[in-house]
């Protein structure tokens, strides 16, 4: 049965993976990522490496059905990538276009939150559901909607954002998008420092974590959750705060999709149960409560390997005709 190619591009390394039909990674390699030269060798430093890759396999591209591939940015209709800033792709790259004069094999793109999303249903947390709703937490904050087996993408390919939310109104809190109040803002790896700023204004109580910011003036999640689970005053108020954005965020997902799961992936959800307990307690505080059982949020299963997966789902996907 023929293979799949799946790629992960991310700001510093490439991911690329050799996946069967039924979702086992067959080979799996990494690269750097060539950003510099305003992302100019990025795409054709991964055509090399796949095309050296099936020489020393001796295989030819006939043994494969296509190429999937997740992105950072916005993803354009004729397959070409815009605002992908990490990777110096500012105005629309055509990534697509690129790979069709190199490769003669169908390809797909998505942005790799929603890569994410579809990983997960396929091979991961949500494995056997047709509606789910995944939030990764990382820098920012990604978020993928499936329905029905279906990648919701939106008009312009935007659905999904669901880190631009916006969930405060105070005015206290700037996003990377230039909004105020975003759900990014607050519950991702930055917002946990912008939390820590606003909450440190008055704080009174006694706290090493709080010490420790006054010196910094940055948070680092790990060392922030693990200060919490220690039960340090200030720690446990910040993580109080993001968990309760996170559970109204949640809530609202649940509200308006009613997916089978929510799952919370990222590398804050490294924190585990912890976190999603913390989560869940909002949430089922703020959740339409006929659903509050039905909508459950859980923990992504495959770490870095459900963007790999997820680009290789949706080839499959549309290879199939589904
Ligand atoms: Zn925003």
């Amino acid at each position: 049965m023929k293979k799949i190619i799946a790629i992960d591009l991310g700001g510093t390394s490439v991911k690329i993976a050799i996946v069967s039909q039924q979702g086992q990674i067959i080979e799996k390699w990494s690269l750097p990522t060539m950003s510099q030269q305003k992302g100019q060798l990025i795409v054709p430093t991964i055509i090399e490496a796949i095309i050296s890759k099936l020489e020393e396999r001796k295989e030819r591209v006939e043994d494969y059905l296509g190429i999937g591939m997740g992105s950072p940015g916005t993803i354009l209709k004729d397959g070409s990538v815009k605002g992908a800033y990490n990777l110096n792709w500012v105005n629309p790259h055509p990534v697509k276009a690129i790979f069709q004069q190199e490769i003669n094999l169908p390809f797909v793109i998505i942005n790799d939150a929603n890569a994410a999303a579809l990983g997960e249903l396929w091979q991961g947390a949500g494995k056997g559901c047709s509606d789910l709703v995944m939030l990764t937490l990382g820098t920012g904050v990604g978020g993928g909607i499936i329905c029905q087996n279906r990648l919701i993408e939106g008009s312009s390919g935007s659905a999904g954002e669901i880190g631009h939310i916006t969930i405060d109104l105070s005015n206290q809190f700037q996003c990377s998008c230039g909004k105020k109040g975003c759900l990014e803002a607050i519950a991702s790896a930055r917002g946990l420092t912008n939390l820590a700023k606003v909450l440190a204004k008055d704080y009174q109580g006694s706290s090493s974590a709080y010490q420790a910011f006054m010196v910094s003036q940055t948070i680092d999640a790990e060392k922030l959750i693990k200060a919490a689970r220690a039960k340090d005053d200030f720690a446990l108020r910040i993580f109080d705060e993001f968990t309760k954005y996170l559970g109204l965020a949640c809530s609202y997902c649940a509200n308006i999709l009613n997916p089978d799961r929510i799952v919370i992936g990222g590398g804050i959800s490294n924190a585990g149960t912890y976190l999603k307990e913390a989560i869940e307690n909002h949430y089922q505080h703020f959740v339409f409560q006929p659903i509050k059982d039905q909508t459950q949020i859980t923990l992504a299963e495959l770490g870095n390997d459900a963007g790999i997966l997820g680009a290789g789902y949706l080839l499959l996907l549309k290879e199939s005709g589904k």
